[in-house]
């Protein structure tokens, strides 16, 4: 009938989302906002997406580079993902107010990496260059203590000083199955290297991965939803990609969907990274849902119910 609209049939990963490190970061901000009154300065994206940023900026956070553009007098709050050791003992010596919101599995990976420097061991990071994340555990210890490593590629060139005392840890974002060959790298080359006691990729991480694989192959096109600067985001489209769906793409939101990718499918996936508000997969359904008819069903790998306690401070 002309006008009727094609079917389709829409898979929605879960979980998705916000995880408790997101959640908690974003409630500092509010929170810290609350108590000392606006301007609040955050260093860096508190997390990464665009329209969590923007949100908060409209309730009166300041978003700055670096320590030093903070005027002493106002509060900071330093982002989930980690800072170097530097920061906040920067803001002491101003005698600044600032609140942590390092995710507390970040702050996990920094004592494991204190705990092997301190027993001796050279520490191996597996993480991206450049990455917030990565900058905040390199920042942890003195300079040449951490060697990053990003690829197999990286440990066949790693010239330990002492190739017995080696122990790595991992940025908590990383694609699951690419950490697991790089480590398995390191352990052909080094048998003895130490590992951490409980993984780092953290379960948000490897939860939204599992999920995207589970409905990867019966999709023509799966939407992960999150902001480019989004690490765990880029990982979902890799890893959607690599399990099977015909075309997999990041969008920021409804209004970037590429509607010719979607072309003669009958399935679509979506997902969100760990830092992109349910609000904007709601905003893509709805979106497809003008144009196709379409019918939703959730994909549950597992449930989550992890909560971290806020800052003190905040409380
Ligand atoms: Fe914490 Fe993982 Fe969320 Fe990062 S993705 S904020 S490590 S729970």
């Amino acid at each position: 009938m002309p006008g009727e609209k094609q079917k389709l049939t829409i898979l929605l990963a879960a979980p998705r989302g916000f995880c408790a490190g997101v959640d908690r970061a974003i409630q500092i901000v509010e929170r810290a906002i609350h108590k000392f009154g606006a301007p609040v300065y955050v260093r860096h994206e508190i997390v990464h997406n665009t329209h969590v940023v923007s949100r908060l900026e409209k309730l009166g956070a300041v978003f700055v580079d670096e320590l030093d553009e903070v005027p002493g007098d106002r509060p900071v709050v330093f982002s989930a993902h980690g800072v170097p050791k530097s920061v906040p003992q920067a803001a002491r010596e101003r005698e600044m107010i600032y609140v942590d919101a390092t995710c507390p599995l970040v702050s996990k990976v920094h004592i494991e990496a204190q705990r092997h420097h301190k027993a001796g061991f050279e520490i191996v990071l597996i993480g991206h260059a450049g990455h917030p994340e990565v900058v905040g555990t390199l920042g942890q210890l003195p300079d040449g203590a951490i060697t990053l490593i990003e690829t197999v590629e990286d440990v066949a060139g790693f010239k330990p000083r002492d190739p017995e005392k080696i122990a790595f840890v991992t940025q908590t974002t990383l694609s699951v199955d690419d950490t697991a060959e790089i480590v398995e790298a390191l352990r052909t080359r080094f048998p003895s290297v130490a590992a951490p006691h409980k993984e780092d990729i953290c379960y948000a991480t490897t939860n939204r991965q599992d999920a995207v694989k589970a409905m990867a192959e019966s999709c023509d096109m799966v939407w992960v939803i999150g902001s480019e600067t989004s690490s765990n985001s880029k990982r979902l489209v890799e890893v959607a990609e690599r399990a099977g769906a015909r075309n997999a793409a990041l969008i920021e939101d409804a209004s970037a969907i590429d509607w010719s990718a979607m072309e003669n499918a009958t399935t679509i996936g979506i997902t969100a990274g760990a830092s992109a508000p349910e609000s904007l997969v709601e905003g893509v359904i709805s979106a497809i849902g003008e144009r196709y008819d379409i019918s939703v069903e959730e994909l549950r790998v597992t449930h989550e119910d992890v909560i971290f306690k806020l800052p003190r401070l905040v409380a």
